[in-house]
C-alpha cells in the first residue's frame, strides 16, 4: 500500500528569532509546527557576542544563549525542530512542498524566515583566506587573533560592535571605511571612538587581501584620490551588510530589486497561505525584537488562514 502523505498545518523555514517566535506562536495555536532549521541554528543573532536592546535583560544577554532559550520555549510547547535544510520550495499549488537533504515535506502554510547572509567584498583573496584569516563572525572567530592585528570593514552596527568585541583578543584592530562618516549609531560610534585598541582608516576600500598560509596584508586604495598602500593584518573582518536567503523562492513569489520578499503589513506574500517573517523581508529595522515581533504576526495570520481555509 502506498504510504499516506502527511499534510502539516504549518511548516517554518528557518530558526532566526523570526522563526523560533513563529514556531511558539504556531505551537500555543495547537499547530504543531515543523521547523526545518537550516544550516545557521539561532540565526545571525545566535552568532553575536552579546545582544544589549532586547527588552527584558537589561544586564543584555549572549546571543547563543538567547537563541538557546527562544528554542527551548518553543519546544515546551510542541514545535518539532529539525535538523535539515531545505533544498527545494514548490509554491505552485497547495499543499506547498519542501524538499530536504533527506526527506519531502507537505504543508497546508508556510512562514518563510531564512534570514539574511553576509555579503562579501568579492576581492581577489577573499575567497581563498576565508577561515584563515578573512572572517564573517567575531564571536566564531576573534579567538585566533590574540595579540594579533586585524582590521574590521564596514562602518555601520555590525563592523563597530564586532571590533569593539575583537579589542577583547586583538592587540589593535583597524576600521576601514568606505566613506569619512559612519553609519552606526551614536553609542557604538562613542564606544569604538574612545577605545584605545580601535584605529579608523576612511575614504578607503580593499582590493585584495594578500598572504601565503594566512592574510599578511591588505592592499588599499583611497576611494577619494586613488592612492593605494598596503597594510600588515593577520586577519580581517567584513561587515557590510546582508542579502536575504531569496534564491529558493525566486521566480515563485514577489521579490523586491534587492531580493527580499515582498509582503503586506500583515506579513502576507503575494501567495496565499505563505507568510514571510524576519530578515528575509525586512531591509528596515534588522533587530532581534522586530524580527521576533514579526514571526509572532506571521504565526498568527497563518492560524487564521487555517482557520478560515
Ligand atoms: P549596514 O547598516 O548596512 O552597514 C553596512 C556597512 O558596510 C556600511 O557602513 C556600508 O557603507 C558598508 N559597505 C556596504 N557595502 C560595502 C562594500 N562593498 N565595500 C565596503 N563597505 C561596504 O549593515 P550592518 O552593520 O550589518 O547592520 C544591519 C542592520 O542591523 C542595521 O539596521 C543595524 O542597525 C542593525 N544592527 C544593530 C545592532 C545593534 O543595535 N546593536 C548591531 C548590529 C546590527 P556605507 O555606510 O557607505 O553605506
Amino acid at each position: 500500500m502506498a504510504e499516506e502523505k502527511i499534510i502539516e498545518d504549518i511548516i517554518i523555514l528557518g530558526t532566526g528569532p523570526a522563526g523560533l517566535s513563529a514556531a511558539l506562536y504556531a505551537a500555543r495555536a495547537e499547530l504543531n509546527p515543523l521547523i526545518l532549521t537550516g544550516t545557521e541554528i539561532g540565526g545571525q543573532a545566535a552568532l553575536t557576542d552579546r545582544i544589549e536592546n532586547y527588552p527584558g535583560f537589561p544586564e543584555g544577554v549572549g546571543g547563543a544563549e538567547l537563541a538557546d532559550l527562544f528554542q527551548k520555549n518553543a519546544e515546551r510547547f510542541g514545535a518539532r525542530l529539525e535538523h535539515d535544510a531545505a533544498t527545494l520550495v514548490d509554491l505552485s499549488q497547495r499543499p506547498f512542498k519542501v524538499k530536504t537533504y533527506s526527506n519531502e515535506y507537505f504543508a497546508k502554510t508556510i512562514i518563510l524566515s531564512t534570514g539574511a547572509s553576509s555579503n562579501k567584498m568579492n576581492v581577489a583573496g577573499e575567497k581563498e583566506f576565508t577561515g584563515r584569516g578573512v572572517s564573517y563572525c567575531a564571536t566564531c572567530d576573534g579567538w585566533f587573533f590574540k595579540e594579533k592585528k586585524v582590521a574590521v570593514i564596514g562602518g555601520g552596527d555590525s563592523a563597530l560592535e564586532e571590533a569593539i568585541f575583537l579589542t577583547r583578543f586583538a592587540t589593535s584592530v583597524t576600521i576601514i571605511h568606505r566613506r569619512d562618516a559612519l553609519r552606526a549609531g551614536a553609542i557604538l560610534q562613542n564606544r569604538a571612538k574612545e577605545n584605545p585598541k580601535i584605529h579608523f582608516v576612511w575614504d578607503t576600500v580593499v582590493t585584495e587581501i594578500k598572504g601565503v598560509d594566512g592574510v599578511e596584508a591588505l592592499r588599499l586604495q583611497n576611494v577619494k584620490d586613488g592612492m593605494e598602500s598596503e597594510m600588515q593584518v593577520n586577519g580581517v573582518f567584513v561587515f557590510i551588510g546582508h542579502t536575504p536567503n531569496t534564491d529558493l523562492f525566486k521566480g515563485q513569489i514577489d521579490l523586491d530589486e534587492k531580493g527580499f520578499v515582498v509582503v503586506d503589513n500583515r506579513l502576507r506574500t503575494n501567495i496565499p497561505g505563505v507568510f514571510a517573517a524576519g530578515e528575509v523581508c525586512d531591509p528596515h529595522y534588522r533587530q532581534v525584537v522586530t524580527s521576533a515581533g514579526m514571526g509572532a504576526a506571521a504565526a498568527i495570520e497563518a492560524t487564521r488562514f487555517l482557520e478560515n481555509d
